[in-house]
Order: structure tokens, then C-alpha cells, then sequence
């Protein structure tokens, strides 16, 4: 079947057909030449489409399905919290008091804004058990990238000049890339049998060349790092900072605090744990907490707080910080989604955002044990958020996770994040999130069911998929260098 509102709006358009239905003319018309001067005529009409109303609606919402997104069905890509984003908070981002506001507006023009900005720096460092916090970074990486920076001003400050910064193998793609891009080199440390941080390995790289220790907990295999006060000590003592890849918060929220670990700073990625919507590379906030050894060395400007001569607060920039590492962003950052991730705080408050953690928690808790008997589950402990299983099994009968993942699509489900972490094999990596109902739990473990039986009865079919989505299997690596946009009918 060829579904009609699948082409291009232009060969939808039917000459006399319109969206709109005006009043008649009831004042004398004017000749257009005699109001705007003819050189600034243009020679033909515009290239319009004439479609109905009904036509267009049914030609966009066809357009909106074609890729999947949280708003159509599950969405279980570990790592990334693909969450369901609370339209609310769309709602009060899209006010018109912080729409209108322009960048170069004067700070007595937006207190309302610098107060909301003030108030979430406030906020999470209530949840992360820090000291101060920057708003600035747009990314995750961005955040990573900026708080290296800080640290290496941290070093220097206090005279020190060391060069290695140590990453676990289990850690995220962006973690080795930002420490190249400070100019810091790279130590990798093997994960031990359970999959946690290796503490042998991790002391005999403990010494004066070093300069952070960058951890992510729970790890990327889902696992809290149980020794991590020890960790804490170990590169304290030898003169190190902790840094926490805290993109991913969903397994803490109101259980645990970075800060109380021992970790000097932390990225949150808001466009993650903080439910403003990410994919497709749009705009992120990864916002930065630090203790207070940090807080000289934060970018500027830092929103803060004075009172006036009446003793009222006054919201202002803050640029005079003579150690700052300087600006990281166009002015104050992505402030459209810190108003979202806002929101999401403010509306679900200290119990709320336990309850989140929790039920994420056990969404992850309940997918492990349903999904560990079809797959292997090489690290068996403790997951939180999300869990990692290997696909080694069913790629002895010839098909691999990639063959898998694609299958899924074609039951209206995102895949899960595939050959990542780099430690396992053929890796599954599952992260529910707390949004998702157990009905849609268990219609996930239904199709993984499906899977493996074909799988054993009907391999072919799992190669071959995805069979039901507008495109097939592309070439992942030129699709990306060489976006083909162009409609072919
Ligand atoms: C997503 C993620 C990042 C990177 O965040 P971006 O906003 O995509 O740059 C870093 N570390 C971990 C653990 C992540 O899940």
C-alpha cells in the first residue's frame, strides 16, 4: 500500500485547495505596485503548495512517526535515560516572559530568569552534595571537558603540573575524548572480575603525576562502586580530585550523594536525569558541581545574589572571578532547558525524585531477571538504573546483538544501546527508566521472547530486519558523514 501522506506536501497540493478561508474583501483594493516599488517585485509567485487543512495536519503527523521517539513507545537505550519528558515543563519553558527575553537583555530586565537559575544551582547542589555549581557547559561532554580545565587550574594554582588523568575501561566514549581534548593523557585501569573498579590496579597508578581519577557510579554495567570511599581516599591522598561522570543520576536521586562519597565534581546531564528531551544531537545542559576547592576555578559568569539597599535580592552575573578558566558558552547557556529541568525538580520535590530513583531501580531490577535466562548476564551483581547483557550466545547460531537490535524496531521498540560498554561482548545495555509502566515491561520481555525463538526456528528473519520501519539496514558510518536528505519518489 502506498500511504498517500507519505509524499512530499507539494505533490499532495491540488490547485484551489487551502488551509485558510479569509473574510471577502471589504475595503478598496490597492494595487500592489503602487505600495511597494516594482524593482522590489518579485517576478513570479512563490512556490506554495494549496492544501487542505486536514491534508496538512495528516502529512506532518505522518512525517512525526517515521522516527521513533519517547512519545510513540519504549525507549530502553541504556546510558541515555530516555525518560518520558513531563509536557508541563514544555509549558512553562515556552512562557512568554523567558521566550521574549533576549540574551542582551539589562540583569534588572530578567530577574525572574536569574532567579530560577539561581534557585537550580541551589537545587542541585542539594542533590548532589556540593558546593556550587555552573549552569554554562551544553553537553555531558561539554561538562567533562570544563571541569578538566578547572582542575588543571586547580593544579596549577597550588603549583602543581601533573599529567595523567585514570579512567576505568568500563567508562563513556566522551570521558577518554574530553581528557585528550584538556591536553591531559589517558590511563586506563582494568575492571575486576565483578566489574568495579580494580583497587590494586587503581593504587599502583595513585602518585604525583596524578591529576583526577574520573569514575562513573553506578558504572556503565549498572553497579555501584561499593569501595568507593577508598577509592576517595586513595587519589586524595595522592594528590588527585575525584571527578564523577554523573550524566546519568537516575539510580541516586534522593538515595545518595556524589559529594558524600567523596567526589570534588560532578556533571548532571539535565537533558538525561532531569527529563528535558534529548536525541537526534539537539540542545543539552550538562551542568557542573563542585565542592568548594573547585569554586574560584568555575566559568564565567556565575549567576548570584546581593541584596539591595532596601535588603532585597538582587540577581546578577558574576564575572569578577579572577581564577575562573573564563567563558565556556554564549552567554548564560542553554537556559530554555535549566528552565525544564526546573520545573521537573520543583514539581516532584524531595519525595518525588526518591520515588523516581527507586522505581527506576526496580523497572532495571525486574527487566534483569525476566531477560537473564534468555541472554547471558556476564557481571551478575547488584544493578541499579540499567544492566548489560551479552548476546555471545545467539552469535553462535549466527546472529549478532546488531541483528537483534534491529529486530526490535520492527515491534515499535527503540533498541537498547549495543557493543557498549567495551568490556562485554556482543553487549545489550537495558535502562528502562522509571516512566515506563510494567505493562510496558512486559510487552518489552514478550518481543524478546519472539526474538530468541526465531532466533532458533527462523534466524533469517532476524538477520534481514528491521522489515516494518521506512528504511532498512544503512550504512550507519556514511549515513552519518553523508546525510542523505533528499526524497526520492
Ligand atoms: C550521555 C553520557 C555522557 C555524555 O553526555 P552528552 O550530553 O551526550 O555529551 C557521558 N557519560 C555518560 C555515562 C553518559 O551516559
Amino acid at each position: 500500500m502506498i500511504d498517500l501522506y507519505d509524499k512530499l506536501i507539494f505533490n499532495l497540493s491540488s490547485e484551489g485547495d487551502a488551509g485558510i478561508s479569509l473574510p471577502e474583501i471589504d475595503v478598496p483594493e490597492v494595487e500592489i505596485s503602487d505600495v511597494i516599488p516594482p524593482e522590489f517585485l518579485r517576478k513570479s509567485p512563490p512556490v506554495m503548495p494549496s492544501i487542505s487543512e486536514p491534508d496538512v495536519m495528516r502529512h506532518f503527523v505522518a512525517l512525526s512517526t517515521k522516527n521513533h521517539h519517547i512519545d510513540k513507545g519504549f525507549y530502553p537505550l541504556g546510558s541515555c535515560t530516555m525518560k518520558y519528558n513531563p509536557k508541563i515543563n514544555e509549558d512553562l519553558a515556552r512562557l512568554s516572559e523567558f521566550t521574549a527575553a533576549h540574551p542582551l537583555f539589562p540583569e534588572n530586565a530578567v530577574q525572574g530568569t536569574l532567579s530560577l537559575l539561581y534557585e537550580l544551582k541551589e537545587l542541585l547542589c542539594e542533590i548532589a552534595g556540593m558546593d556550587a555549581v555552573t549552569l554554562q557547559p551544553a553537553a555531558g561532554a561539554h561538562g567533562e571537558f570544563t571541569a578538566l580545565l578547572m582542575i588543571r587550574a586547580c593544579h596549577k594554582k597550588n603549583k602543581r603540573n601533573p599529567e595523567k588523568i585514570i579512567l576505568p575501561d568500563s567508562a563513556h566514549g566522551t570521558n577518554p575524548a574530553s581528557v585528550i581534548m584538556a591536553g591531559y593523557k589517558v590511563v586506563q585501569i582494568k575492571s575486576n572480575d565483578r566489574g568495579l573498579v580494580d583497587i590494586d590496579q587503581l593504587s599502583a597508578h595513585c602518585n604525583d603525576d596524578l591529576a583526577a581519577f574520573m569514575l562513573t557510579n553506578p558504572n556503565t554495567l549498572g553497579l555501584f562502586e561499593s569501595e568507593i570511599q577508598k577509592i576517595a581516599h586513595l587519589v586524595h591522598d595522592a594528590g588527585g580530585l575525584l571527578y564523577m561522570d554523573g550524566a546519568n543520576l537516575n539510580a541516586l536521586l534522593g538515595l545518595t550523594r556524589p559529594g558524600d562519597m567523596g567526589f570534588d565534581v560532578v556533571h548532571f546531564n539535565m537533558h538525561k536525569t532531569f527529563s528535558t528531551p534529548h536525541g537526534g544531537g539537539g540542545p543539552g545542559a550538562g551542568a557542573l558541581g563542585v565542592k568548594s576547592s573547585l569554586e574560584p576555578f568555575l566559568p564565567v559568569p556565575v549567576v548570584n545574589r546581593k541584596n539591595d539597599r532596601r535588603g532585597n535580592h538582587l540577581f546578577f552575573l558574576d564575572y569578577k572571578r579572577p581564577d575562573s578558566i573564563g567563558k565556556v558558552h554564549s552567554f548564560y547557556g542553554n537556559v530554555a532547558n535549566l528552565i525544564r529541568a526546573y520545573c521537573y525538580i520543583r514539581n516532584l520535590g524531595p519525595k518525588g525524585l526518591k520515588e523516581v530513583s527507586q522505581t527506576a531501580i526496580v523497572n532495571a531490577a525486574y527487566l534483569r531477571e525476566k531477560l537473564k535466562d534468555m541472554f547471558e548476564l556476564p557481571y551478575n551483581g547488584d544493578t541499579m538504573h540499567e544492566f548489560v547483557l551479552s548476546g555471545s550466545r545467539q552469535k553462535t547460531r549466527g546472529v549478532k546483538t546488531l541483528d537483534i537490535a534491529k529486530r526490535i524496531l520492527d515491534f515499535g521498540i527503540h533498541a537498547p544501546t549495543v557493543y557498549f560498554p567495551l568490556i562485554v561482548p556482543e553487549a545489550l545495555m537495558i535502562e528502562p527508566t522509571e516512566t515506563e509502566s510494567k505493562a510496558s515491561l512486559d510487552n518489552f520481555i514478550e518481543v524478546m521472547k519472539i526474538i530468541i525463538d526465531e532466533i532458533e526456528n527462523d534466524p533469517e528473519k532476524v538477520k534481514s530486519a528491521p522489515h516494518n520501519t521506512p528504511v532498512s539496514r544503512l550504512d550507519e558510518a556514511l549515513a552519518a558523514r553523508e546525510l542523505d536528505i533528499c526524497y526520492n519518489e
